[in-house]
């Protein structure tokens, strides 16, 4: 066992699932964050339980030959990125050992039955984000700040450049801080509950910008999430953005909006939005399907590797015309745009009301009839519709309700595809599909959708085995 402040020489050997580096010192397990397997490091002991504990990396002695430098200057200090001092070869080899564990150790599934695809890596794993939510707030010295919160707190690491974001977010949040400065409008305030960690108390208007860019179209919108009932001078605020991408013709200013906040909670949005310039949608294609996208709905974010996942999500479905096609958690109705063009018919299903709005126009906008959308939970919804021949689903990192497991195995399809951003919630569905289920795990397809970051996306196709 350790003392907190000792200095141990250590020898880093894995990735945590977090993306801190593992070393073992006596078989006592240390996390090191920003640390890297192969790395030689002199490191503090900042955390000892019994089991296992934290150290901080004082030193390297001798980096491993995955380090790299990062871009980012702030990449240490700022909760977006984990992986900005890792190769990026490194962080592929990571993200596929990843899923095939989850699958293994929370799955129970062998070795063998595991049939693994090579991953799928982003060819671009800078300024490939497509939207962003920087909160704003007040620094130490009481200076109105935008950025991005460092890991675990809501403290915010001051930057309007993100190496990761669509470039044109510097400007837009530089705008935003000089018409707060020059208009003395306040920013968010909150005090944070030391033992709950949640925010008990708030102040000050302006709380969240979110901005999004249709990376086909070039059409960029803002929202503005505040405190109140009304950004003071808002024809101000949109004059500036306007007159800021005055003469570009690469992308468009085509939507701002005010969402209206007022609760204390690091739920983001509020229900109210209203929209001050343009629409309050912006449109984007992918590939020559075109999608109108509220601020509330969820939209793939990193663009380029989008139609990559789809594609495998469709070759996994194997559709012929004939089929009814399930798509739950379909969002503004991207997968299940794809799957028509392919299907009989298709039935969607998504809890966020806005996003069904999107999700029924984008179906018109495209000419597309053998299409439908519920807005309702999946497990209360699914059971509702026709017999499905295939069943999509994209869940929420939190992944399949239990009881739509049970619908799934009820109806019992020949194939299910499941497209997941969390390995370890897939895992934990697909031993039930497989196991009580009677699925078959044909496929596993893990796809980076977020380069530099921990997360990794993946979709599987499971067969009914006769
Ligand atoms: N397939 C879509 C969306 C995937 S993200 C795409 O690729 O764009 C997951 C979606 O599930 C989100 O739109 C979220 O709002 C929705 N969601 C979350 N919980 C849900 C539930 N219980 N029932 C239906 N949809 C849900």
């Amino acid at each position: 066992m350790f003392e907190k402040n000792e200095i141990l020489e250590l020898q880093i050997e894995a990735i945590g699932s977090e993306g801190e580096g593992i070393a073992h010192a006596n078989g006592y397990t240390l996390f090191v964050k920003d640390t890297v397997p192969g790395d030689r490091i002199e490191a503090r002991v900042v955390k000892a339980g019994k089991n296992y504990g934290y150290a901080r990396c004082e030193r390297i002695i001798e980096p491993s030959t995955d380090r790299i430098e990062p871009v980012c200057p702030i990449s240490k200090r700022c909760g977006g990125c984990q992986f900005q001092h890792l190769s990026y070869e490194a962080e592929l080899k990571f993200k596929q050992k990843k899923v095939f564990n989850c699958i293994k150790r929370i799955g129970g599934f062998s070795d063998e039955a595991i049939p693994m695809l090579p991953i799928i890596g982003c060819e671009e794993i800078m300024h490939y984000r497509n939207k962003a939510q920087f909160p704003v707030g007040v620094n130490k010295v009481g200076e109105t700040v935008t950025g991005f919160y460092a890991e675990r707190s809501h403290e915010i690491v001051d930057t309007t450049k993100c190496y990761i974001q669509f470039e044109e977010n510097e400007l837009i949040l530089d705008t935003l801080m000089a018409f707060m400065k020059k208009y003395k409008i306040s920013a968010y305030e909150e005090k944070i509950n030391p033992k709950t960690k949640k925010p008990e108390k708030a102040k000050g208007l302006v709380r969240h910008i979110m901005t999004r860019k249709g990376f086909a179209t070039g059409e960029i919108g803002i929202c503005v999430v505040i405190n109140g009932d009304v950004l003071p001078k808002d024809d101000e605020f949109t004059a500036i953005v306007l007159k800021a991408f005055e003469g570009r013709s690469d992308v468009r200013i085509s939507s701002i909006c005010v969402n209206v906040n007022k609760k204390v909670t690091n739920v983001i949005f509020g229900d109210e939005l209203k929209c001050i310039y343009g629409e309050p949608y912006i449109v984007d294609m992918i590939e020559d399907v075109k999608f109108k996208i509220s601020p509330f709905s969820f939209y793939q974010v990193n663009p380029a590797q989008t139609m990559k996942l789809y594609g495998k999500a469709l070759e996994f479905a194997d559709l012929t015309g004939e089929e009814v096609v399930w798509d739950l958690y379909c969002g503004i109705g991207t997968i299940s745009l794809f799957l028509a063009k392919k299907a009989k018919e298709v039935y969607g299903v998504e809890i966020v009301e806005a996003a069904v709005v999107n999700a029924r126009e984008n179906a018109k906008l495209n000419g597309m009839e053998n299409v439908h959308f519920t807005v309702g939970k999946a497990e209360d919804e699914a059971k509702k519709l026709p017999k499905p021949d295939v069943i999509v689903v994209d869940p929420p990192r939190k992944g399949c309700d239990e009881k739509l497991l049970e619908t799934i195995m009820n109806y019992k399809p020949e194939r299910v595809v499941y497209v997941s951003c969390d390995p370890a919630t897939l895992a934990r569905d697909l031993k039930v599909l497989c196991g009580d289920g009677g699925y078959r795990l044909d496929k596993v397809q893990a796809v980076d959708q977020f380069s530099r970051g921990v997360h990794v996306e993946s979709v599987v196709r499971l067969s009914i085995e006769y």
